[in-house]
């Protein structure tokens, strides 16, 4: 029988995104704006003179600094038992995506994993400058300071600038986090999570201002993306204090409808004609052996056809939460699991946890309707 802790996450994944490798048991996924920026790239490099093969070389070793500083975090999580369900690439920068929100102390070391692998690469690379090419301590800061054409020089400076980016003390940056897992000794949780989340915003709009005055527009770029970063994970923090202590059955659809395994691909179109309802709960007898959603039911129609039957496309997979679950943990699993998940006591189906449904409830409790 399935305890709320066994309620399985499906790994989706981000949308858009492309699997590339697996680098310590990890899934490492290229966006596929990423994919066309490396494309864009190599192109570049090849049709270039060797400066601009430098160049492309400079933007390449970038990435790959990225990719281990995220490693970082992963590798750190693991110790603590956190999985990474995936590592994705986007063209400014990576995301490790972890399968629970850590707690505060464990968030602080994940937290300073990511910079600390940038440091290490900047600190190699200017040891083997000083050592293997001889160049003399001044040199190196000179180095660091201002980077000359020399690649190698350039790829210790970057890793520095990324670093100290990342431990910017405002969310979405790694130096965010650090400030909430600090600040949350100290108070609450979602009021840490508020002040890093206002800094991330404060910071972003100066950025901008910033950016726009002085006409470097890739500046504007990062500034925005910093913004939208600081929003939403003020928005999650708000989402977890207006669910934390609420059980799952008081968010819950309880008016629904359910299809037999025996009925076909046309009866249920027509019932999602006939309702507002996505998704189904599929029963044979009085248990429940599956879960058709939208997206399943219209690939059914194009591909097999309105006879075939709905126990050929539902998912038998689907995700089962405990009726006095924590809304609060659901949340997470609402995110990675998809848009509906059945609330089920033992085999006993009591209702659906559907995204829509959600957000109608964060609403009511924060008007204090519910
Ligand atoms: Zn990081």
């Amino acid at each position: 029988m399935p305890t709320p802790e066994q309620a399985r996450v499906r790994e989706a994944g981000i949308p858009g995104s492309v699997s590339a490798f697996t680098a310590f048991g990890v899934p490492v996924r290229f966006h596929f704006t990423f994919v066309l920026l490396l494309i864009f790239l190599v192109v570049v490099g090849l049709g270039g003179r060797g400066s601009v093969l430098l160049d492309v070389l400079f933007v390449i070793a970038l990435f790959a600094s990225v990719l281990l500083h995220e490693l970082g975090h992963a590798l750190v999580a693991r110790r603590y038992g956190v999985r990474t369900l995936e590592i994705v690439m986007f063209p400014i920068g990576g995301v490790a995506r972890l399968a629970r929100n850590p707690r505060p102390r464990e968030e602080l070391w994940i937290a300073c994993a990511g910079p600390c692998v940038n440091f290490v690469i900047t600190t190699v690379i200017l040891a083997y400058l000083l050592f293997f090419r001889g160049i003399s301590p001044l040199e190196a800061r000179l180095t660091l300071a201002a980077a000359g054409s020399d690649l190698f020089e350039r790829i210790a400076a970057g890793n520095l600038v990324l670093a100290l980016f990342n431990l910017l003390p405002a969310f979405p940056m790694d130096g965010g986090r650090i400030l909430r897992s600090v600040l949350a000794i100290y108070t609450s949780e979602q009021q840490a999570t508020q002040i890093a989340s206002r800094a991330g915003r404060f910071l972003a709009v100066a950025m901008g201002l910033y950016g726009l005055l002085t006409m470097q527009y890739m500046l504007l770029f990062i500034a925005f993306f910093v913004y939208l970063g600081a929003a939403q994970e003020g928005e999650a923090a708000l989402g977890r204090s207006l669910t934390h202590g609420m059980p799952v059955r008081s968010a819950m659809v309880r008016q629904f409808h359910t299809l037999s395994h025996g009925n076909t691909v046309r009866e249920a179109a027509q019932l999602m004609l006939e309702t507002t309802q996505h998704d189904f709960p599929v029963l044979h007898g009085d248990s429940v052996v599956g879960l058709l959603d939208r997206n399943s039911l219209l690939r059914a129609m194009a591909m097999e056809g309105g006879e075939a039957y709905v126990a050929g496309t539902m998912n038998r997979d689907f995700v089962r939460l405990s009726p006095d679950m924590d809304l609060a943990e659901a949340l997470p699993v609402m995110a990675n699991a998809g848009p509906c998940a059945l609330v089920m006591d033992g085999d006993r189906l009591l209702g659906l946890l559907t995204r829509e449904n959600l957000s109608e409830f964060l609403l009511l409790r924060r008007f204090g309707l519910r």
